[in-house]
């Protein structure tokens, strides 16, 4: 009996609750893992049918036993003996309570894939620069012949894949705050783990500054573990680990990206350093991290219409990922920000939005903050305020001269006017485009 039936054994018959069956693919890897292994599997979600669709068309002719939604229904927590609990849930849920309190074990899709995982897997955290790092890593561990996967918090399950991983592959896996929280003291742990950088997020979620860094450093609990750390970041440069590489050479001497700013050194100096450990050698670092072209929507040149330059920068969530963008631009900008906060404060952001921006528009939930934020900074400084991002886009749009740079980073996440930041970038585009057609 080899490894992999060993591990499909351990789920049969076994009374499972999926907490969250959500729509960004973790929900249905994890559902279709552990049904495939013929647990009898209870998904319990928050939301209505309606709103799962795409989810629910995944898990089609699978054997669900119960699928429950529009709430939480407390029996599937007293009576079960695991709960796979999506990273969005807070591990102090009261279902969660119930269910510790009977005695059921509390796991995620991350850690079933990190117990299941043949292959040599690098994590990949930070505030700011996962997914470009992750896939700049991902990109030269291919150029250098691995076979590799790329999965996680990026967007994808990697439960779906593992039958055919092998032992000599490699993972780079993307881990959120949120999936590192959830991790149990016995998960097993990358290898080697990058954090790009530590600054205040999501504390609306973790509560304080504190137990967001306390997650970020669940990644580096095991002593078996080579940290990479950012040296530039002053929360990750003071974290002390045994076994650590410093991602210095990189930084001085990786040769010019095609990719604009200097948190994109930060971060191909860090792909850099973690692909050294991974025993790749440097020329094929160089030359990979040189053709990197970048990801959509972080800092994505749009168009160029009427000698206006346009960026898209809709996954810039964070005060700090806006400010990188700002730096990473020359000449006159004339900033789009605004969505849902994440519980960190703009001071920072104002003062370099007030030194690098001619202007800018603040729109959706946020929009006061930002504005406020900013006229605190310096009284003079442009902004309108408006509700819609397109709006945003028109006034941008007639403010600007030739030769100006227009940049959608909004400092914020989306979710009061789109569904993700990829509709958010998507629209923007589409906007520009249409002005383009004009
Ligand atoms: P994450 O996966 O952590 O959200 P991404 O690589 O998707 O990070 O980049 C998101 C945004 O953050 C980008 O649009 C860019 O504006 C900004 N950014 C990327 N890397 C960094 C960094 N190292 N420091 C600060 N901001 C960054």
């Amino acid at each position: 009996m080899d490894a992999t039936s060993v591990i499909d054994n351990e789920w049969a018959g076994r009374r499972v609750t999926l907490m969250g069956l959500g729509r960004h693919g973790g929900g249905t890897g994890a559902a279709r893992f552990l049904a495939e292994r013929g647990a009898q599997l209870t998904i319990s979600e928050l939301a209505d049918r309606g709103a799962l669709v795409e989810s629910l068309d995944a898990l089609s002719g699978l054997p669900i036993h119960a699928l429950k939604c529009g709430g939480h229904d407390e029996n599937d927590f007293s009576s079960t003996e695991c709960v796979v609990v999506n990273p969005a849930v807070r591990p102090d849920h009261p279902c969660l309570q119930i269910a510790r309190a009977a005695g059921a074990v509390i796991t995620s899709e991350i850690e079933l894939f990190l117990k299941s995982c043949p292959a040599h897997v690098i994590g990949v955290t930070g505030s700011n620069g996962k997914s470009t790092t992750a896939t700049m890593l991902a990109g030269i561990l291919a150029a250098a012949g691995r076979h590799s996967w790329l999965g996680g918090n990026i967007g994808t399950s990697l439960l779906g894949q593992l039958r055919q991983m092998r032992g000599g592959d490699w993972v780079v896996l993307e881990l959120s705050s949120f999936q590192l929280a959830h991790l149990s003291a016995g998960a097993p742990l990358p290898q080697i783990a990058v954090v790009t950088n530590c600054t205040p997020n999501h504390l609306d979620w973790h509560g304080s500054f504190a137990r967001y860094a306390a997650a970020k450093r669940r990644l580096l609990r095991s002593s078996h573990t080579l940290a990479v750390l950012n040296p530039r970041d002053p929360v990750t440069s003071v974290w002390r680990f045994a076994a650590r590489v410093s991602p210095s050479w990189p930084l001085e001497t990786a040769g010019p990206l095609a990719i604009p700013g200097n948190h994109n050194r930060h971060n191909a100096a860090l792909a850099a350093a973690a692909a050294e450990a991974a025993g790749v050698e440097r020329p094929i670092i160089r030359d990979t991290l040189a053709s990197f072209r970048g990801l959509e929507h972080r800092l994505q040149f749009v168009a160029e219409v009427a000698s206006r330059r346009f960026y898209n920068d809709s996954k810039a969530t964070t005060p700090e990922a806006t400010a990188a963008a700002l730096a990473a631009l020359d000449g006159p900008t004339w900033l789009l920000a605004g969505g849902v906060s994440k519980g960190a404060s703009f001071d920072e952001l104002a003062q370099s939005v007030v030194r690098r921006a001619c202007g800018a528009a603040v729109f959706g939930e946020s929009g006061d903050q930002l504005r406020d934020s900013f006229l605190a900074e310096r009284a003079a400084f442009e902004v309108f305020r408006c509700q819609s991002l397109s709006d945003a886009l028109v006034w941008c749009w007639r403010r600007s001269r030739a030769g100006d740079a227009i940049l959608l980073s909004p400092a914020c996440a989306s979710y009061d006017q789109f569904r993700d930041f990829q509709a958010r970038g998507a629209a923007f585009c589409q906007w520009v485009s249409s002005l383009a057609a004009r």
